[in-house]
C-alpha cells in the first residue's frame, strides 16, 4: 500500500514522527540508513559520548507513561543509556514495523503530474507518497577533512560519528586524534586511559566547562516525575527549551541551585576584578556564561575569556602545553558550549602529547602515521573527531529535486533558504524537521523535534480536512524569515567576525558563511509557527487542483 507520508531518518525525529502521524491515522513509512533506531546515539558510540542537556529534560514529553516508566541512571546520561531509551521507545510503541533499515535515500524527486514525492534508495527500491518529511538530522553527515595522503593510512582509521558497534581495543596502541570540539573533548580523557600513547592533534583550542557527573538520585528523579506536567510547560517558555526545574523536596536548600549562575541580567563588567574571581571560585567556570554582556559586548567577552584562560593555566602542569590549549582568537559564546570531564588534567598524563597544529601544521597522513612540519608521529590508530557537515549536509546529500526540476542544491547554492526551517518554496509538501532557520541545535533538541513534528502533523491534517493538495512557502515569507534570522543573530558572539563555527558553516571548506540556526529563542519561534497555522497557514501558498 502506498504510504501517506515518507519519513527519511529514524533518529528521535523520525521515531516521534511515526508515533504522531500514525496517531492521526496516516500510513507512515520510514527509511533509515542505519541498522536500527537512535540516529545520533546510534552512530556516535565513541568512548565518553554523552549528552550536554540533563537527561530528565532531554527526553520526550509526548507520553506520560513513557515519562513515568523510564529511569535515567545519571543526571547527564551517556550514549549507551540514551540509545537504550531510543530502543525502549521503539519497542514500547511498536515503531520498527514502520521502518526500513539499512536503506539510504539517494534521491528525492517531486512528480508534478501525480503530486507525489518519489524516493530512490541505495537498495535499488523506490517509494512514493504525497508527503515527505526529512528527519535526517542536523549533525548526521560526518566531516572527514581532505588531508594530503589520508587514504594511505594503513592502521585502523575511525571517526567519532561512525564508531564501530564492537569494542575497540586500544591497549598497547599509539593513537592519534584530530579534533578538539565537543566529540574530541569527550573522547580524549577516555582514549588516554585506554591507549599506550595518545597524540592530540589540535588546530583550534576550545572553551569548556566541567560537566555535571552526578549519578541520578531516586528522590530527585521522583520529584521530576511528579512535576513533569509543569516542567514541560516551563520548557515551552524557555529560550533553549529547558525548564531549569530545581527540586525543592529532595535537595536541601543550601544545595538547591548549584548550577545557578548570576541573574540573567547581571553583567561581568559591573563587577570588580576581585568580585569576578570570587564568583568564579564559588560557582565554577560555567558562571562565565551566565553574564548577559559576555554574549554581546566584546570587552565583557574578553574579560570572561581571560578568566577562563587563567583557570586553564592552573589546571595544566606544563606551561607550554597550557598556553597551546588556550583559545585566544575567538570568544566564549561563539560555539556550542563544550562540557568536559578531566579534559585539561588529561594533558598532565605522561602518555598524552598535545600537537599544536597552528604552530606545526599537518603536512601529510602517511601509511604509518602523521607528519607535521616539525616531526613524524607513528600511529597504529587514527581517529577523526572532525565534526559534521551540519544543518544542511544531510538534506543536500539526499539529492532533492522539486517543482520544475529545481534542485535543493541549486536553491541553496549561496546558503539555505527556507521558511521557519520547515519548508522550502518550490518543494511542495516536503517538510524538514529542525531545518535551517529554526532553533534546532540552539535548543534542547527533543523539545524542538516534538514541536516540529506536531506542527507538520497538524498541517497535514489541515490540508486533508480542507481538501488542499499542496503547501509551500511564498517567496516573500522565505525572504522575510531569513532577514529576521540574520537580524536576531547580528551583534551576538555567534556571528562575531572572529567566530568560525559549524553554525556558520565555517568548518567545511567552500560552504557559504551563513548563520543557520534561529537565535531568537524557542518560545518566540514557536509562537511564529503557531500564528502561521492559526491564520490558515499565512506565509504559505495552499493549492487545490482544478
Ligand atoms: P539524527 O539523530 O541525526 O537522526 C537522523 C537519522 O537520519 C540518522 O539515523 C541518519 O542515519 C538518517 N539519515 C540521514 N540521511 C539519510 C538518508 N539520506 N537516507 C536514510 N537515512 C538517512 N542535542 C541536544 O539537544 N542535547 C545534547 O546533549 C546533544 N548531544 C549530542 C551529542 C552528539 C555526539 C551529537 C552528534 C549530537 C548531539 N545533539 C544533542 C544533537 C542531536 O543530533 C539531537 O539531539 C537529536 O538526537 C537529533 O535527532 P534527529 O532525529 O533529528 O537526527
Ligand atoms: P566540531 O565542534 O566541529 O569540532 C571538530 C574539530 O575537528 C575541531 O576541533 C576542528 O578544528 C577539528 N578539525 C576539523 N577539520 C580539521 C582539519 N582539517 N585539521 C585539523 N583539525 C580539524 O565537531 P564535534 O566535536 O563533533 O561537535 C559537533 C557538535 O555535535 C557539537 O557542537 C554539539 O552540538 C554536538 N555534540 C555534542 C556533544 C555533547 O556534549 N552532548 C558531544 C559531541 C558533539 P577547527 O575548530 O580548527 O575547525
Amino acid at each position: 500500500m502506498q504510504p501517506d507520508v515518507l519519513v527519511v531518518g529514524a533518529g528521535f525525529a523520525g521515531m516521534y514522527a511515526i508515533y504522531r502521524f500514525r496517531k492521526q491515522g496516516l500510513n507512515v513509512q520510514v527509511l533509515e540508513a542505519g541498522s536500527d533506531v537512535g540516529g545520533t546515539w546510534y552512530w556516535n558510540r565513541y568512548p565518553g559520548a554523552r549528552c550536554d542537556v540533563p537527561s530528565l529534560e532531554y527526553s520526550f514529553g509526548f507520553s506520560e507513561e513513557l515519562e513515568q516508566e523510564w529511569d535515567w541512571p545519571e543526571v547527564f546520561s551517556a550514549q549507551p543509556d540514551i540509545l537504550r531509551y531510543a530502543n525502549h521507545i521503539a519497542d514500547r510503541f511498536n515503531l520498527r514495523e514502520h521502518i526500513r533499515f539499512n536503506t539510504r535515500v539517494t534521491g528525492v524527486a517531486y512528480d508534478e503530474e501525480t503530486r507525489l514525492w518519489r524516493l530512490q534508495t541505495d537498495t535499488g527500491e523506490s517509494f512514493s507518497a504525497p508527503y515527505c518529511v526529512m528527519a535526517t538530522g542536523c549533525l548526521s553527515v560526518p566531516n572527514r577533512p581532505a588531508l594530503p595522503g589520508a587514504a594511505s593510512f594503513a592502521g585502523l582509521e575511525l571517526h567519532t560519528a561512525l564508531w564501530p558497534k564492537e569494542d575497540v581495543d586500544l591497549s598497547g596502541k599509539r593513537v592519534g586524534i584530530i579534533g578538539t570540539g565537543s566529540s574530541g573533548v569527550q573522547a580524549i580523557p577516555e582514549l588516554a586511559k585506554a591507549a599506550e600513547h595518545l597524540y592530540v592533534f589540535q588546530r583550534t583550542p576550545v572553551y569548556t566547562v566541567p560537566a555535571n557527573r552526578k549519578a541520578m538520585r531516586d528522590a530527585v528523579q521522583r520529584e521530576f516525575k511528579d512535576n513533569y506536567g509543569a516542567i514541560r510547560d516551563m520548557q515551552q517558555n524557555n529560550a533553549g527549551g529547558v525548564s531549569n526545574f530545581r527540586p525543592q523536596r529532595s535537595v536541601e536548600a543550601a544545595r538547591r541551585n548549584p548550577m545557578d549562575g548570576p541573574g540573567a541580567e547581571s553583567k561581568i563588567k559591573a563587577l570588580t576584578p576581585a568580585e569576578r574571581k570570587a564568583v568564579l571560585k564559588a560557582r565554577g567556570l560555567e558562571t562565565l556564561l551566565g553574564f548577559r554582556d559576555v554574549y554581546t559586548d566584546p570587552e565583557a567577552n574578553e574579560i570572561a575569556n581571560e578568566l577562563f584562560r587563567d583557570a586553564v593555566r592552573e589546571l595544566v602542569d606544563d606551561a607550554e602545553t597550557a598556553e597551546a590549549l588556550l583559545p585566544k582568537d575567538y570568544g566564549l559564546g561563539c560555539k556550542r558550549q563544550v562540557l568536559d570531564r578531566d579534559y585539561y588534567a588529561t594533558f598532565n598524563r605522561d602518555n598524552v602529547t598535545l600537537v599544536d597544529l597552528r604552530a606545526t601544521p599537518i603536512e601529510a597522513v602517511t601509511p604509518d602515521g602523521i607528519t607535521t612540519s616539525a616531526q613524524r608521529y607513528p600511529l597504529d590508530v587514527l581517529i577523526y573527531a572532525t565534526g559534521f557537515d551540519a544543518m544542511t549536509g544531510a538534506l543536500l546529500k539526499a539529492n532533492i529535486t522539486g517543482r520544475g526540476g529545481q534542485t535543493l542544491n541549486d536553491k541553496w547554492r549561496v546558503g539555505p533558504v527556507a521558511y521557519l526551517g520547515l519548508q522550502m518554496r518550490g518543494f511542495p509538501n516536503l517538510f524538514t524537521v529542525t531545518g535551517p532557520g529554526s532553533p534546532s541545535v540552539l535548543c534542547n533538541m527533543l523539545v524542538a523535534i516534538e514541536q516540529h513534528v506536531n506542527w507538520i502533523g497538524d498541517c497535514i491534517d489541515y490540508l486533508q480536512t480542507n481538501h488542499i493538495d499542496s503547501i509551500e512557502p511564498t517567496e516573500q515569507a522565505e525572504q522575510d524569515w531569513i532577514a529576521h534570522v540574520n537580524e536576531v543573530a547580528e551583534g551576538t558572539m555567534y556571528t562575531a567576525p572572529s567566530c568560525n563555527s559549524w553554525y556558520l558553516g565555517a568548518n567545511i571548506p567552500g560552504k557559504p558563511r551563513i548563520f543557520m540556526p534561529y537565535v531568537g529563542g524557542y518560545p518566540q519561534y514557536k509562537a511564529r509557527c503557531d500564528n502561521a497555522a492559526r491564520e490558515g497557514y499565512s506565509g504559505f501558498e495552499l493549492k487545490r487542483s482544478a
